[in-house]
C-alpha cells in the first residue's frame, strides 16, 4: 500500500508556523517513503469559511516548495456523502437525534456521578438527556451518536507512531461510553460534524497515515470508533508536537503575528521557516 498522507487546513484565518511545521512534516515523511502527499481543504463550517484564505493556503504552501499529488479535495463537495453514511448509521440505530443546547447540557451535567470525568476530546460529556427521546429530525438540531449501542462488542485499535503516544492503543467499551459519550455526528447548519467528516474524507483517498498535531491525539479514539463501525480501514497516527510561542502558548489562527505570509512579506525564505520550526 502506497503511504499516502494529507494536510487538511480549514480556510478559515492565515496558516501559522504550526500549520508549516505539520505540512512539511507530512510531505516530507511521504517523499522520504515514495508516497503520497495530498492536500485537503477542510470548509465543513460554510459561516466561517473564506476563499480568499483557500487561495492563501495554496499560495503559501506553494511557497514553502510543497506540492501535492492531486486536485485538493473539498469537503464542501462532499456534503450529500457525509449525509448518506449519516443514513447507514441511522438504520443501524446507531444514532438519535437531539434537541439539547449548550445550556441545557451544562445544567444537566453538573451534578455528575461522582469521579466520573466532565469533558471528553469533544468538550463536555453528553450527557444523555435525548438519547430515549425519539426525536424527529425536524424537531432536532443535532445527531448524536448512540456510544453504547457503538461500542458494543467492538474491537477496535489504533497505532500510533508520534513521540508523546507512541505504541498500540486499544479502545475499550467503558473508555468509550465513560470519557467520550454520545458525540455529534451532524448538525442542523453542518453537513457532518469534523469526526464524521474526517473519517470519510480520510478513506474516500486512501490515506495510510495521517500527520496531525498533538491536540488531536484525543480525538482519534473517535475516528478509530467511525472507522471501525463503518468498515473502513484504520490508517495509522503521527501526533506531532505542537509549536508554541514564546510564552508556551499552541499557536492559533488569530496569531496573525506568526502567519506565514507575514514572515514571507518581510523576506524570510522559506529554509529559514523550516529552521524555525525545527526542521
Ligand atoms: N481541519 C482540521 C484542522 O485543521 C484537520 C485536522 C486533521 O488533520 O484531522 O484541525
Amino acid at each position: 500500500m502506497t503511504f499516502t498522507t494529507r494536510f487538511a487546513p480549514s480556510p478559515t484565518g492565515p496558516l501559522h508556523l504550526g500549520h508549516a511545521y505539520s505540512a512539511l512534516l507530512a510531505h516530507d515523511m511521504a517523499r522520504a517513503a515514495g508516497g503520497r502527499f495530498l492536500l485537503r481543504i477542510d470548509d465543513l463550517d460554510q459561516s466561517r469559511a473564506r476563499p480568499e484564505w483557500e487561495q492563501q493556503i495554496y499560495d503559501d504552501l506553494a511557497w514553502l516548495g510543497l506540492s501535492w499529488d492531486e486536485k485538493p479535495r473539498r469537503q464542501s463537495d462532499h456534503f450529500d456523502d457525509y449525509e448518506t453514511v449519516l443514513d447507514t448509521l441511522r438504520a443501524r440505530a446507531l444514532t438519535f437525534e437531539c434537541q439539547c443546547t449548550r445550556r441545557d447540557i451544562e445544567a444537566a451535567a453538573s451534578a455528575p456521578q461522582e469521579g466520573a470525568p466532565l469533558f471528553g476530546p469533544d468538550g463536555r460529556i453528553y450527557p444523555g438527556t435525548c438519547r430515549a427521546k425519539d426525536l424527529s429530525a425536524d424537531e432536532a438540531t443535532c445527531t448524536r451518536l448512540n456510544m453504547a449501542r457503538a461500542a458494543k462488542d467492538l474491537y477496535a485499535r489504533f497505532i500510533e507512531t508520534g513521540p508523546a503516544f507512541a505504541g498500540d492503543h486499544n479502545l475499550t467499551q467503558r473508555d468509550l461510553t465513560e470519557t467520550i459519550g454520545d458525540v455529534v455526528l451532524s448538525r442542523r447548519n453542518m453537513a457532518a460534524s469534523y469526526h464524521l467528516s474526517v473519517v470519510l474524507d480520510d478513506a474516500a483517498t486512501g490515506v495510510t497515515h495521517v500527520v496531525r498535531g498533538e491536540d488531536l491525539f484525543e480525538a482519534t479514539r473517535i475516528h478509530v470508533l467511525l472507522q471501525t463501525l463503518l468498515g473502513l480501514p484504520v490508517p495509522r497516527y503521527h501526533h506531532h508536537s505542537l509549536i508554541r510561542d514564546g510564552a508556551g502558548k499552541r499557536l492559533a489562527k488569530r496569531d496573525d503575528a506568526r502567519a506565514i505570509a507575514k514572515f514571507r512579506d518581510e523576506g524570510a525564505s522559506p529554509a529559514e521557516i523550516r529552521e524555525m520550526v525545527g526542521l
